[in-house]
């Protein structure tokens, strides 16, 4: 499953986030705190938790037994694995900044809408690129991302390697980042691809692709040239069309936003 969240370590080892508040409240886990683009509890606007705040470890609890019939108690879930404490209303998580939640928001509903589908395929390839290990891919990051903010990833090379390896508050700023690339649409992901060599050839190596993306690329291929007014109007109709123009609406506030980090690209 794309965007299951990995733990690092032994291969396969799948990570788990919560909020320790609704763990309390509810007493269970929820389906979307195994996915990486979740990043916060937007009931208490805090940042998911990835560890045990007693132990430290990785957070895993008798959610190995999820589904299945050996789920003894609400306890099981709420325990450590490895310390056997609950993790339940145990100490706040550190909240999330209003353009975390934001785009945490855009991103969940978005993820419900059944045509949002080629929006997510190129997120996700936008994200594999900028996650790689590579030297390019770390200039990538180092043009995108803000400088006080480090990479920190739990795959067992300490390398980014993949998105679904990075720890909860990089995730976060790493779709920031890309989602970012979104703005004034499609101009600016038009000059990204541009102005980076392996953003586009790797994007171009996919053939799974939206024509809409296709399209956009055409004319960064074309050294200087903009989009017709036209062609641009038909990118946004699709963008409309298909749901995503929140995640564009996103992009131009962040890029409005006078601390926001990029602009540096361009
Ligand atoms: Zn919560
Ligand atoms: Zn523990």
């Amino acid at each position: 499953m794309p965007w299951r969240l990995c733990h690092g370590g032994s291969y396969g080892l799948m990570g788990n986030q919560y909020c320790p508040a609704c763990l309390g409240e509810k007493g269970h886990h929820q389906l979307q705190w195994s996915i990486a683009i979740y990043t916060c509890c937007l009931r208490h606007n805090c940042f998911l938790r990835e560890s045990c705040p007693h132990c430290g470890k990785p957070f895993r609890s008798a959610s190995r037994f999820l589904n299945s019939a050996f789920v003894r108690s609400e306890k099981d879930l709420q325990q450590c694995a490895y310390c056997n404490r609950s993790v339940a209303n145990y100490a706040p998580s550190e909240r999330a900044d209003k353009k975390t939640l934001r785009l945490c928001h855009v991103l969940a509903s978005l993820v419900r809408k059944s045509n949002c589908e080629s929006f997510f395929g190129v997120l996700a390839r936008l994200l594999y690129v900028m996650c790689r290990p590579s030297t390019s891919a770390k200039n990538l990051r180092a043009q995108m991302l803000p400088d006080s903010h480090q990479m920190t990833s739990r795959h067992q090379s300490g390398s980014p390697m993949n998105f679904e390896y990075l720890d909860v508050k990089s995730r976060a700023y790493m779709l920031e980042a890309v989602v970012s690339l979104f703005a004034e649409w499609p101009n600016y992901l038009i000059e990204t691809l541009r102005s980076t060599n392996p953003l586009h050839y790797h994007l171009h190596l996919s053939n799974d692709l939206p024509s809409w993306y296709e399209r956009v690329e055409r004319v960064a291929m074309i050294p200087n040239s903009k989009p017709k007014p036209s062609e641009r109007e038909k990118l946004l109709q699709v963008a409309t069309r298909q749901g995503w123009i929140t995640a564009v609406q996103f992009a131009e506030e962040a890029r409005n936003t006078a601390d926001f980090f990029h602009g540096r690209l361009v």
